[in-house]
C-alpha cells in the first residue's frame, strides 16, 4: 500500500534547551515591540518563573502587564478579560508562562485583542480565525500538553459546562521556547498527570484514523521517552534527565496530535473535566487504559508497535497490544493516579457525559467507531476498575 496523501505545517520556531527563554529578549528587540501581555497563572506567580522571564522583556526595553486570573481549566471568561486587558494596554505582543492552561488562554486572548472581539466562542471549531494574529511567544513549564507548539486552545464554556475547542494555524506560537529546566518545580502529582497526559497524545496520535508517516515517527518517539522517564521525573523532581526526557516527550507529542489527532480519550476526557472542572491529564489517564483495550482490535499491529516502544517484548501483536494497556495502567499507578470510582462522580453523570462526548469532533477521528453507547459502557468499564 502506498502513502495516503498529507501535508505537514510546522508554524512555530521551535527553540529548545537550558536558558533558551533568554532569547526572548531578542526576539522582541527583532519585531521592536514595546508592550508585552504577559499570560500566566496563580501557581507560576509563586515561583520565581515569572521574574526570569518579566527581566528579558525589560532587557528589550518593553513595558509588561501581567494578567494571571487563569483557572487550570481556563474559562472563556477569563479569555474575554485578558484581552480586554491587553487591549487596554496597548499590547503588540503575548508571552504566555505556564502549562496548558495559561498555554491555552494566551491564544484565545490574542485572538480576541487582536481581533478586537469580546467572545471567544464565534470562533470554536477550525478555521474560524480570519486572519494573521500578534506575535506570540509561549513558555512552558510543565511538560504535558504540548500547546507550545499546537495550534489548538481547549476553553470551558462556563455557560454550556464542556470545554470547547478553538483551532486555527494563526493561533499557534510564533516562537516556543522550551527549557526543560523550568519543569523542575512542578509538584509529584502535576508531574504525574501533566506526564500521562503527554503519554496519551502519543498514544492516541499514533493510533487515530488520520495519522501520517512523520507524526507516527514522532508519537513512538514521545512513547518512549515518557515510558523510560516518568516514574524518574515523578520521583526525584531535580532529575534532569527525566525532566529533559518528558519535555521533549511532550512536545514531540503535541506535534504528533496536532498533525494526526487525539481521539476517544480526549472525547471522554473532556467531558468528565468539563463538568467536574478535573485536571485535564488525571482525565486522560483514567480512561486511557480502558479505550486502548476497546480500541486494539480494529489497530492490532499498531497497539503492537507501541508496546515496543515501550520496551516490551512478546511474540503475538495480540499479547503486545494486552501488554501495552497493562503498561499504561501499571505506570498510572506507580504514579498514584486515582481510578474513576475515587472522584467525585457517580454512573448518573455518564450519560450525560457519553452524549457530550459522542459530539466532539476528534469521536471520527478513533481506531473503532464509536458510538453514545459505547462511549457509556466505556465510562462505566473504567468506574468498575
Ligand atoms: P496547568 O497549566 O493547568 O497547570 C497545573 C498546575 O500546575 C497549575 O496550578 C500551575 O500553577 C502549576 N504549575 C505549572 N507549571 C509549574 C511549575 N513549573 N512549577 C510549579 N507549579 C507549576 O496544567 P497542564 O496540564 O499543563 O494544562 C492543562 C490544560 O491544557 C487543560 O485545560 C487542557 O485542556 C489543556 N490542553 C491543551 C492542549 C493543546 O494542544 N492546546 C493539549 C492538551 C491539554
Amino acid at each position: 500500500m502506498i502513502t495516503k496523501a498529507f501535508s505537514f505545517i510546522l508554524p512555530t520556531d521551535i527553540r529548545y534547551g537550558k536558558d533558551i527563554t533568554s532569547d526572548l529578549t531578542i526576539l522582541l528587540k527583532d519585531r521592536e515591540i514595546n508592550q508585552v501581555l504577559l499570560v500566566t497563572d496563580p501557581g507560576i506567580l509563586k515561583t520565581t518563573l515569572v521574574d526570569q522571564v518579566v527581566a528579558y522583556i525589560k532587557t528589550a526595553g518593553a513595558q509588561v502587564t501581567i494578567f494571571s486570573d487563569v483557572s487550570p481549566n481556563p474559562r472563556d471568561t477569563e479569555v474575554t478579560k485578558g484581552a480586554s486587558i491587553g487591549i487596554h494596554a496597548n499590547a503588540e505582543a503575548i508571552v504566555a508562562v505556564g502549562g496548558g492552561s495559561p498555554m491555552d488562554c494566551a491564544k484565545s486572548i490574542n485572538v480576541l485583542m487582536s481581533l478586537k472581539k469580546d467572545s471567544i466562542k464565534e470562533f470554536e471549531g477550525s478555521g474560524k480565525v480570519p486572519r494573521p494574529l500578534k506575535p506570540y511567544f509561549a513558555i512552558p513549564t510543565t511538560a504535558g500538553t504540548g500547546s507550545e507548539v499546537t495550534w489548538s486552545s481547549v476553553i470551558n464554556d462556563t455557560e454550556n459546562q464542556y470545554k470547547m475547542t478553538i483551532k486555527s494555524t494563526y493561533m499557534a506560537a510564533t516562537v516556543a521556547l522550551v527549557d526543560p529546566a523550568l519543569t523542575t518545580s512542578v509538584p509529584a502529582a502535576i508531574t504525574a498527570s501533566t506526564g500521562m497526559d503527554a503519554l496519551t497524545h502519543a498514544i492516541e496520535a499514533f493510533t487515530a484514523k488520520n495519522a501520517n508517516p512523520i507524526s507516527d515517527a514522532l508519537a513512538l518517539q514521545s512513547v518512549e521517552l515518557i515510558t523510560q522517564s516518568l516514574l524518574n521525573a515523578y520521583r526525584h523532581g531535580d532529575d534532569m534527565q527525566a525532566r529533559d526526557q518528558m519535555m521533549m516527550g511532550s512536545m514531540l507529542g503535541g506535534l504528533a496530535f496536532s498533525h494526526s489527532d487525539v481521539a476517544s480519550v480526549h472525547c471522554m476526557a473532556e467531558a468528565l473535566g468539563g463538568s467536574l472542572d478535573l485536571p485535564h491529564g488525571l482525565c486522560n489517564s483514567i480512561l486511557l487504559p480502558y479505550v486502548m483495550e476497546f480500541n486494539a482490535p480494529a489497530a492490532i499491529t499498531r497497539f503492537a508497535r507501541l508496546a515496543k516502544a515501550m520496551g516490551l517484548t512478546f511474540d503475538e501483536e495480540n499479547e503486545g497490544a494486552d501488554l501495552a494497556v497493562q503498561f499504561v495502567k501499571d505506570l498510572a499507578s506507580s504514579v498514584e493516579l486515582p481510578q474513576l470510582n475515587e472522584l467525585a462522580v457517580t454512573p448518573e453523570d455518564f450519560p450525560r457525559m457519553a452524549a457530550i462526548a459522542m459530539k466532539n469532533g476528534s469521536t471520527p477521528s478513533n481506531a473503532r467507531e464509536m458510538t453514545e453507547i459505547d462511549y457509556l459502557n466505556l465510562f462505566q468499564r473504567a468506574y468498575q476498575g
